[in-house]
């Protein structure tokens, strides 16, 4: 679709951004749906707040925020009807990027010939509305991995490069978030076509929207708004600076690559081990996490096979398994070898850290290991080299 055919651009962008209320968002998601994006937002459902496709801003999480601790997610109402005013879900962004589940090719069998049939369906051009800043990085990270090295991948570059990324600044960070420890968040780096700060006060409910692209500035240009006023933009920077204040975790001062590949021995992965159920949980939530496997899979006639290629996790026993049996069969191992990668061998892979703080795999590990945690007790070894004593599990 010719996006520069289809929209009027109303008035030149402005530089300082703009200001608007509930109608500029109902606004904003109507012209992302003419200019013929799939728009992937936050909302309410299952007692959690998902993203999923939305057709109107109405359904955006106003008046939900969340509370968040290791292994707890509730949902609870909020009096200032924010949308955003909300830490990282359960899903992510790689959830639409780089699918849990896709069909690499089909084979059927047709008089006497095997015919093979690549899929290579044309993904949908994304419009993701609330990315946070953490996420935002997290994208960056996996730009990183699945199109900035060796192992290309094509899929992931098709659904990547139509993606319009709308980034909310987060005011409300969770008690498991640490975005500032990481260099994160809340406020947003580069990379977006949109940023919004979300302020709910006694001045009125607005977002200050400003652009980081042409085709930011032009839809923007096209929102019912007014320019953005410097009490706006005061509060909205001052929201932002007490929400870094607020991180419910911290990692430690540290060189954590340097921290990993010092404590390969500590005795807290035996501690770690013991809680851990190696359920693979926090490799799912993870929005960096993009390891993969492939499964083959036949209907009874014999007449047609399919290959799927479907995220996998290193907590997985079949994921190290070489001749004779997994490389990584204990918990211990597993465990360190999912924690030393994304704190320490991410940045010899791939020149960054494989965490961005958005502590999803602390809220989401059904007996609460929080990797800060984790990495404070190893860090404390190392300084007084003696074990650390294991936290209780709730
Ligand atoms: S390791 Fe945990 S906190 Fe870090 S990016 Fe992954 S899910 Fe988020
Ligand atoms: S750390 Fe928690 S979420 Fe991750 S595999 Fe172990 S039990 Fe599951």
């Amino acid at each position: 679709m010719d996006a520069d055919a289809e929209v009027e651009v109303s008035r030149p962008p402005a530089p300082d951004g703009i200001v608007m209320g509930r109608d500029g968002m109902a606004a904003l998601v109507d012209v992302l749906i003419r200019r013929g994006y799939t728009v992937i937002g936050p909302t309410v459902r299952d007692g959690a707040i998902v993203l999923a496709e939305l057709s109107s801003a109405d359904e955006l999480p106003y008046g939900w925020g969340v509370e968040l601790e290791a292994g707890r997610y509730r949902l609870r109402e909020r009096p200032d009807g924010a949308a955003f005013a909300n830490a990282a879900g359960p899903q992510s962004w790689k959830s639409f990027l780089h699918p849990a589940r896709v069909r690499e090719w089909s084979a059927d069998r047709a008089e006497g010939a095997l015919v093979f049939s690549a899929d290579r369906a044309e993904p949908p051009r994304y419009a993701f509305l609330g990315v946070r800043p953490c996420d935002l990085r997290a994208i960056a990270v996996q730009d990183r991995v699945l199109t900035g090295g060796a192992h290309h991948d094509p899929r992931y570059e098709r659904r990547r490069s139509g993606a319009l990324l709308i980034v909310v600044e987060c005011t409300e960070p969770g008690a498991t978030c640490f975005c500032v420890s990481m260099g994160t968040g809340p406020a947003a780096g580069p990379g977006y076509d949109l940023v919004m700060t979300e302020v709910a006060d006694e001045d009125g409910h607005r977002f200050w929207v400003r652009s980081g692209s042409r085709e930011g500035a032009e839809i923007l240009a096209e929102l019912p708004a007014r320019p953005a006023d410097p009490e706006t933009r005061e509060t909205a920077h001052a929201n932002v600076d007490t929400a870094a204040e607020r991180m419910g975790r911290t990692m430690p001062e540290a060189d954590l690559r340097e921290l990993m590949a010092g404590t390969l021995d500590a005795p807290r992965w035996d501690d770690v081990a013991g809680r851990c159920l190696t359920c693979g949980n926090c490799t799912m939530v993870c929005p960096t996490c993009f390891c993969t496997t492939t499964e083959d899979v036949t209907d009874l006639t014999g007449d047609h096979a399919e290959r799927w290629r479907l995220w996998d996790s290193c907590f997985d026993l079949d994921f190290s398994r070489l001749h004779g049996g997994p490389v990584r069969s204990s918990a211990r191992s597993r465990y360190r070898q999912w924690m030393t990668h994304k704190l320490g061998t991410w940045y010899d892979q791939f020149g960054s850290s494989g965490c961005v703080g958005c502590g999803r795999c602390i809220v989401w590990c059904p007996v609460g290991i929080d990797i800060t945690e984790e990495a404070a007790a190893l860090h404390d070894w190392t300084r007084s080299g003696k074990p650390a004593s294991a936290p209780e599990s709730p």
